[in-house]
Formats: structure tokens, sequence, C-alpha cells
């Protein structure tokens, strides 16, 4: 068996993990996740880079959560010719319904704003590129297919797997593979995204206690987060400051697992008394849908979460929370001049509602801007993380005079130390891991942990590109 690593090798994004082998002498190739590329210059170039096998040809791909820099080229693939099915949990295929779908609109919105503009003669460069359209995206999703945690499936004779649960956003999954090989079952785990131990919204990972091979991510291996202690403290002295002078919040979040997370330390802070009635405004469909979603899956959450989402339906006027609808009222929201609190998205403050109160909020030293999530580099909320005085924020250069928070303790990703937690419910070394998923320092760091404190002896940090035996 093989593998081969066609993303998040060296980078967080574009998640693409190729296996390949042979079964009682049949061949077998596979995918765990098919994730875009997003932010920088080359985004674009990987995301239309065509892979070195035919479409048509793989078997089956395992995806391990709904967020686009895991799933979303899965568009693109189905269209190039793959016909086989896509393996995920229920919340996932729920949230994919709402995610591609978003992705695949905005890429021909992108495309036809700036194709009027290219007629008439007002652009320049390169018009963007549709990696899929709506109606592929569609197409798409009808090769899901859902199983519940544990429930274990076999996407092709010889091989079985089943899901465990990641605790990074509704639905996230460690996905559990074993291959029959030579008579014996090789065992696959890939971690997906992990989430923190010990944190409000979702449940702790789960443990798993034996891998041959092991793909794990490192997206924070480098770092510790805040305690959630002090993460609420420093966002209760930013709002109390911000309202005391008459501005406005605004927050880029990840619609999906931020938004909601936010939420819920917010509705916890108004509780408990650390803060006074607010008004929030959650100015992004998809965050709309996405929350509508978590109260479905409500019986999936940490217990904390379900106690304080039940005591804000009982005193729902504790705080003044708005879903806005329309793009008008989206506008209307710029005629605030303070005292709102704005989530909105994309969380990287590359597109979306949230580039608009940007541009509206950036220039007036009374507001703050709170970064709740990880910002790739080249993305316009890396450059406010970077403290940048001047930005580009629609094609036009925008002053930077609020204040910028970074409040990395909200990260939906395990840090060093919960990453090491997790690594340590294997009973034994796995025969080999592979360290994913970080910006090279990130993975590099996190590696060298492994070996020093598990004394784990065969641990790589592959490349784009890269071919291991397995
Ligand atoms: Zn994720």
């Amino acid at each position: 068996m093989h593998i081969k690593f066609f993303g998040a090798a060296g980078e967080v994004t574009g998640s693409r993990h190729y296996l390949e082998g042979e079964i009682k002498g049949k061949k077998f190739c596979f995918m765990i996740d098919y994730g875009m590329f997003q932010g920088g210059r080359d985004a674009t170039d990987k995301n239309v880079e065509s892979l070195p096998f035919n479409p048509a040809d793989l078997d089956f791909v395992i995806l391990t959560h709904a967020h686009i820099d895991h799933s979303g080229l899965l568009p693109r693939l189905c269209a190039e010719g793959f016909k086989g099915t896509i393996y995920c949990t229920k919340a996932t295929q729920e949230l994919l319904k709402i995610l591609l779908l978003d992705s695949a609109h905005i890429q021909e919105t992108d495309f036809a704003r700036a194709d009027r503009k290219n007629n008439l003669g007002k652009w320049r460069g390169d018009l963007p590129t549709v990696l899929y359209t709506v109606k592929q995206a569609t197409e798409c999703l009808g090769q899901l297919k859902a199983y519940e945690y544990g429930q274990v499936f076999e996407p092709i004779p010889g091989i079985e797997a089943h899901f465990r649960n990641a605790g990074h956003i509704l639905g996230s999954a460690i996905a559990v593979i074993d291959v029959e090989q030579d008579d014996k079952k090789k065992r696959i785990v890939s971690s997906g995204d992990l989430g923190m131990f010990n944190r409000p919204l979702m449940p702790d990972p789960d443990l798993i206690e034996s891998a041959d091979v092991l793909l794990v991510e490192s997206t924070y291996g480098d770092r510790l987060h805040r305690t959630l202690q002090a993460t609420e403290d420093e966002l209760v002295e930013v709002i109390t400051e911000t309202m005391k002078h008459g501005g406005n919040i605004v927050m880029p979040a990840f619609a999906v697992g931020r938004v909601q997370e936010i939420l819920l330390i917010l509705i916890g802070l108004v509780r408990f008394g650390r803060l006074p009635h607010l008004n929030i405004w959650v100015d992004s469909p998809m965050a709309t849908a996405a929350t509508h979603l978590t109260e479905k899956y409500f019986e999936d959450l940490d217990n904390e979460a379900q106690g304080n989402f039940s005591w804000f339906k009982e005193n729902h006027n504790a705080i003044d929370l708005k879903f806005v609808a329309d793009v008008e009222e989206s506008k209307a929201l710029n005629r605030i001049k303070g005292g709102a609190i704005i989530i909105s998205a994309s969380g990287m403050c590359e597109a979306g509602r949230i580039v608009h109160h940007l541009a509206w909020n950036l220039p007036h030293s009374q507001n703050a801007i709170i970064i709740t999530g990880f910002q790739a580099m080249g993305t316009l909320g890396r450059r406010l993380v970077d403290k940048a005085t001047v930005v580009k924020v629609m094609g036009k250069e925008v002053s930077v005079k609020a204040s910028v928070h970074t409040i990395g303790g909200l990260s939906a990703h395990a840090d060093q130390a919960g990453l090491i937690k997790w690594l340590k419910g294997f009973k034994e070394a796995p025969e080999k891991v592979f360290v994913i998923h970080g910006e090279s320092h990130a993975s590099t760091n996190f590696a060298e942990v492994i070996k020093q404190e598990l004394h784990w002896a065969n641990v790589v940090t592959p490349q784009k590109g890269d071919l291991f035996p397995c």
C-alpha cells in the first residue's frame, strides 16, 4: 500500500490524501478528504491542477468533516468523472448542503460580477476561476452516504471503516479505516481536525487505541492556546471598553462552528452577569443556517452548551440577538455608529459580508475587531493579525484605526498539549506517523515533540506530492 499527499502537507489547507494498494490481487485506490486550497497567491493554481490519476478510477472518498479545506473540491472531483460514494457523518452531510452550494454560488457570482466589469473595460487581470457550478455541487451531494459515529461500513470488499467523534465542529470525525493486507488488517487512522478538550461547544475528541498508519493534524502543533478563562476575560475587557467608548465590535468568524461557539460564550457571559445586555447581529446566511442545524443536533453538543442554550431560550430578552436575512438589512448595519456586535463571515475576511463591515468599521478608532480563528497566510485576516496599518479591502486602501485583538483561545483546533493528550490514547506507537495540516514550522516542531515526549520513532512531515509505502 502507498499513501500520497496532495495537500495539507507543509500547509494547512487543501487536505487530500490518496491511498492505493491491492487486496487479494485486486487494485484499489481512495481518498481521505478532498479539500480546497485557501489563501495565498497560488491557491487557485493548486485548486485547478489535475492530479496524476483518473477520478473515474477512484473507488470511494472518506470525508472527515464539512469544512471547505477538507471538502471543497469534491464537486470538481465528481464533475471530472468520480462516480463513487463519498462517506461522511449525518451532520456533515447536512452541513455540506449549506457549504458546497454556498461555495459554488460565491464562485459563480464572483465570476459574473468580474465578467460584467470586464465587458465594460473596468476589470484588470484574470477573471476569477469557477471551480464548479451550483449544478455540479448539487450533483455531488447525491454521491454522499452518511453513517453514525461508530457504525462500521464496507466501501469495498476488504476495507472496513468507521467514524469517531473528533470534537472539532458538528459532524466532525476521525476516520478509522481497516484494510486487509496479507491476511492481516492494517489500520489507517486519520485524525481529521481535532477539537480542544474541555471546551464549551463540542464534546472531547474520542481517543483511539491503535493505528498502524496515523495521519495527525498539527495546525497548532507548535503552541498552546490561552485557557478558556483567559479568553473570556479578554472578551469581557474588549467588549466592555469598546462599548464604553461608543464603538462597534466586528468579529469575523467561521460560519460553521465558530459563530455558534462565540454565541454560546457570549450567552454564558451574560447569563453569569459578566456582560450586560448585548445587541448582537449575526450577518451571514450560512452562519444562520448552521446555527439552526446546531439546534437540531443539540444532543451532540457538550453539556455546558446545552445548559447555556436552554437558559437563553427561557431568558431571550437578556440578549437582543438578530439573524440578518437580506442584503439591505446587512447594509443597514453600516449606519450603526456604536454599541453593536456584528458577527459575520468569511472567517478569514476574504469574501462575504464581513468585508463590507470591515471597510466601514476599520477606519474608526473607537471600534474593535476581534479575530477569533486561524488566519492563513495571504488573507486579509492575517494582515490584520500582523498589525498592518493599511489594508486593501475590495480593491480600495483602508486605514486600520480600529483596535485589532486576536483571541487565540477560541480555536476549534487542539493545541500542542491537546494533540499530545490525544496521541497518548494510542496504546502503542503506530508504525508510521504523518504529521500534516500545519504550516511547516508547526508540523516540524510538533513532529519533534512527538519523538521526544512519546518516543515514537517513525514520524514524518510530508510535503505536497510526497509518496510513501505504508
Ligand atoms: Zn476543520
